[in-house]
């Protein structure tokens, strides 16, 4: 069995002192390759020295509305420039809106930021990487515009309704260990309703861990294994089936190569 975590950050804190390490648990658990996400410029260094580092680690490197107030101007054009130079960059992201923490005015700051991000995938014609928290409706609206891209909206923690909504405009949908927790009834809904070819699993690691680890170990690729049992006994398929159809969901997304040597390297059955 071979899955592949689909969203994780490396560079960050708790698995960056451990990188060799958490890839080596990661491929002894039978994830044989991963995706490592860069959220803002100091963190794209990271990602770059990361992925020249491993085989089985791609990346991709964006703006997380989080960090929509720090960059300047141009930042669009130096990510564009560095995005074209890296070859095992696959994706742009994580960008999006998250209103969760934020007040009105910092909401509308990130739509710029992020309706650059997804000019730059339709220039270099990669897929997008979105974070999108208590921002649906306005992300949706926005994604109208940009039906031709392949995009996933990620760590899915919005309603059935607002899956259905995403699905029509052509989403993938990525779940992570949130489906394991006992207050996430919505997630485990989406993770039953999502179509086949349009299911991801992720850790979005360090966070989130997932049962059984939860809340005793910090998250790593390893664990979406435990993401994928869950999701494979609410959809009601077996482990196998699920590994190979979310693996196949990932290559088509990110590109049917980028994971071709890693995943012949580990047991593909
Ligand atoms: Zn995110
Ligand atoms: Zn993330």
């Amino acid at each position: 069995m071979t899955l592949i975590d689909t969203h994780c950050h490396l560079t960050y804190a708790g698995l960056l002192e451990q990188q060799a390490a958490v890839v080596q648990r990661a491929k002894a658990a039978g994830v044989g390759a991963m995706v490592t996400i860069g959220t803002h410029p100091p963190d794209h260094a990271l990602v770059l020295q990361t992925l020249a580092s491993f085989d089985c680690v791609a990346g991709a490197l964006g703006v997380h509305p989080h960090h929509a107030g720090e960059v300047s101007d141009d930042f669009a054009a130096a990510l564009e420039l560095q995005m074209a130079a890296a070859p095992r960059v696959v994706a742009v992201g994580e960008c999006g809106l998250d209103y969760h923490f934020y007040p009105p005015a910092e909401c509308a700051q990130q739509r710029p930021v992020f309706v650059r991000q997804l000019e730059i995938a339709r220039r270099l014609n990669k897929p997008v990487i979105l974070h999108v928290r208590d921002a649906h409706a306005d992300a949706c609206a926005i994604m109208r515009d940009f039906t031709d891209l392949k995009f996933v909206v990620h760590c899915f923690t919005g309603t059935p309704d607002e899956c259905a909504r995403w699905l029509e405009l052509g989403a993938y949908v990525g779940i992570t260990g949130v489906v394991t927790y006992k207050n996430a009834p919505d997630v485990r809904a989406v993770a039953r309703l999502v179509l086949p070819d349009r299911l991801l699993v992720e850790t979005d690691a360090p966070y989130l861990s997932p049962q059984p680890v939860r809340k005793i170990k910090i998250n790593e690729p390893a664990f979406v294994t435990h993401v994928a049992q869950r999701v494979a006994a609410e959809r009601g398929v077996d482990e196998l089936e699920l590994a190979r159809q979310t693996t196949r969901n990932a290559a088509a997304f990110f590109g049917e190569n980028v994971f071709a040597a890693a995943l012949a390297n580990s047991d593909m059955s």
